[in-house]
């Protein structure tokens, strides 16, 4: 049987970073004993240090066709689960006298730790969203980094999952996924992370963070069908771009790249030459390809309701934006 592929394309104009996504996935998927600290998927303000913190710079995947293993990122560095003082403020009479705090020590790193800070400076400051998930890669490095052969790509879809009856714990996937999107579950000491919703899927039902989108900014297919709203994005738009091609794990998750305003001069006009982000910026994300797709992006923008590529991006058809997953899950 030949591998299909199903793959995302994330449009970062419209994730207004409401965590819904996240919310969805953690409710269906991660609320067990050992998976507290545990966020499948995650929506990260960008620049920023990410989930895990610095995780952009720890390493892994494959460099001149060898596997990489990068650093193993820490439980206090994926930013570990607390409670709140919610009795005292709530039920013991306190009324304005006690505020929200952290019970236990203060934490200093959370998942989305620096959300909405951003950079530059006022009046061109700047952040933008961007959801964060396994990417099913097409050259998985957890796959190859498991001594155990615990990780297996499926062949009807092109789901990277973890056979935890198998996995050991020895947490080298982690260490080889260069996107760190890998999490231990101490309780069982089995590795875990994002599973594709692969019941879902096998339901013709699109994966949680897509179908539950607020902002509209997902769409999701099988990367090979002409018909996609992905396959017409990637391949024949070339508009959406993985993140961080050069770790060559051939990611599966795609970005639509962020166009925000243009930069104020010191006079209140509008500076027509320099964008909000600065292009540098997004090509060390995304990589040079990022040019074209911006340059596509603002010339049919310029057709006025005349555009196909316009018309994917607004997607006025909710459910063309996931096609054959577009069942409900009830
Ligand atoms: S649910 Fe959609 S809009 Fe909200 S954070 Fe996730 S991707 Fe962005
Ligand atoms: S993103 Fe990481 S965990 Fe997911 S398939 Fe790629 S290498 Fe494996």
């Amino acid at each position: 049987m030949e591998t299909k592929q199903v793959a995302q394309v994330i449009d970062l104009n419209k994730c207004i970073g409401c965590q819904t996504c996240t919310v969805a996935c953690k409710q269906l998927w991660t609320d067990e004993k050992g998976m507290e600290h545990m966020w499948w998927n995650i929506v990260n303000s960008m620049p920023g240090k990410g989930t895990p913190k610095d995780w952009e710079t720890m390493g892994g995947g494959w460099k001149d066709g060898n596997l990489v293993y990068g650093r193993l990122p820490s439980k206090k560095e994926f930013g570990e689960a607390w409670n709140f003082n919610f009795n005292e403020v709530h039920y013991e009479g306190n009324k304005d006298k006690v505020q929200f705090k952290p019970i236990g020590d203060r934490p200093e790193w959370g998942p989305n730790w620096d959300e909405e800070q951003g950079a530059g400076q006022f009046p061109n400051s700047y952040y933008f969203n961007m959801p964060r998930l396994c990417n099913h890669c097409s050259k998985p490095a957890c796959l190859a980094a498991c001594p155990t052969k615990a990780i297996y790509k499926r062949e009807q879809d092109g789901a990277v999952l973890i056979d935890d009856s198998i996995c050991k714990g020895t947490k080298t996937c982690q260490m080889a996924c260069p996107y760190k999107r890998i999490y231990l579950n101490e309780e069982r000491n089995v590795s875990q992370k994002c599973i594709a919703c692969f019941p879902r899927l096998e339901k013709s039902v699109a994966p949680a963070c897509v179908r539950q989108c607020p902002g509209r900014a997902r769409h999701f297919g099988f990367l090979e069908d002409e018909n996609s709203q992905v396959h017409k994005l990637v391949h024949k738009w070339k508009v959406a771009l993985p993140l961080h091609p050069e770790f060559n794990t051939q990611p599966n998750v795609f970005y639509i790249p962020p166009i925000l305003p243009k930069t104020l001069n010191a006079d209140g006009t509008i500076n027509e030459e320099n964008p909000r982000v600065p292009l540098s910026y997004l090509i060390s994300l995304f990589g040079n390809e990022v040019e074209y797709s911006l340059k596509t992006i603002a010339t049919e923008r310029e057709k006025k309701g005349n555009s196909e590529l316009m018309d994917l991006l607004i997607s006025r058809k909710w459910h063309d934006m996931f096609k054959p997953f577009h069942q409900s899950p009830v």
